[in-house]
């Protein structure tokens, strides 16, 4: 496995390749867990090479997030992405990516960037659209490998490829989860003991509102099971629980007729905010 730090490596690189080898890439921002495993091992078994990104990027941090706090753990995630079959660690600084910085790029996404995380986070997407825009440039793969643990952001990505046209195939993989369902993040490792044991109720909500779909006779039922159950939990703090079609993120009227049900929830705790969905 090779690791580059600069565009210039890495397009030497890409330019010695044979015209017909696939480029698999998996996006990331380090501190690896086994839900970017997944996404690595999935692209390791599709394509000729598969390059994993590791840039925390600042673009899609507001002023009073976690940036300088973010999990960095480079030695730990190259030895994971190479026990996962990645052949390529792209890992620039912030410089490289934005010489001129901070970058100026804005972008428009239709509504999908307005709702849920959208709302919490302002400029968040921008963020993400910015540098995920420029990685494809840089990059230049066939497949790119995303988590649904971000369905919203899966499904801007796929819009954003669609309306600029980019050559680039993008994969959607399911949500890897701990023994008690916890969605993995890397922002797990923030939450305390108790946090820790009191976070399973995010999933807990979700998978009961999937199982038990026909006890419920409306989403404002299950919304409200949403909160009294959350209520049951102090040191959960909900940032927004939402019932949408998971095509678009409109609103749903009607459990019956609408089979795209997708349920989104985030909760903080404490200063951690973690989020996780599920199709119901
Ligand atoms: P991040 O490093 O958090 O920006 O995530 C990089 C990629 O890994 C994104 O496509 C995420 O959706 C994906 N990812 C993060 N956590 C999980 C998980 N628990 N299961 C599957 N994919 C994940």
């Amino acid at each position: 496995m090779q690791i580059f730090l600069t565009i210039s490596e890495y397009r030497n690189w890409r330019n010695s390749l044979a015209s017909d080898a696939k480029i698999g890439f998996v996006p990331t921002m380090g501190a690896l867990h086994a839900g970017h495993a997944s996404l690595i091992r999935a692209a390791a078994s599709e394509n000729t090479f598969t390059v994993v990104s590791i840039f925390v990027n600042p673009t899609q941090f507001g002023p009073k997030e976690d940036l300088s706090k973010y999990p960095r753990t480079l030695s730990e995630d190259v030895a994971l992405a190479e026990k996962e079959g990645a052949n390529i660690i792209f890992a620039p600084t912030p410089l490289e990516i934005y010489p001129e910085s901070p970058t100026q790029m804005i972008f428009g996404i239709r509504d999908l960037d307005k709702k849920l995380c959208g709302a919490s986070r302002p400029g968040h997407f921008n963020g993400v659209i910015q540098v995920v825009s420029l990685l494809f440039h840089i990059i230049q793969p066939h497949n790119a490998y995303f988590g649904q643990k971000d369905f919203q952001q899966f499904l801007i990505i796929k819009q954003l490829v669609k309306e600029q046209h980019f050559p680039v195939h993008i994969i959607g993989c399911p949500t890897q989860r701990e023994a008690d369902g916890l969605a993995m993040s890397s922002r797990n490792v923030f939450l305390n003991e108790i946090e820790r044991e009191q976070a399973r109720v995010l999933s807990m909500i979700l998978f009961h509102l999937q199982q038990k779909k026909a006890d419920f006779d409306s989403i404002e039922s299950m919304k409200n099971f949403a909160h009294t159950t959350l209520a049951q939990y102090p040191l959960a703090r909900l940032d927004y629980f939402e019932i949408l079609s998971e095509n678009n993120l409109t609103e749903i009227a009607n459990l019956d007729t609408e089979s795209y049900a997708h349920a989104f929830i985030a909760v903080f705790f404490g200063t951690t905010r973690l989020i996780d969905n599920l199709r119901l």
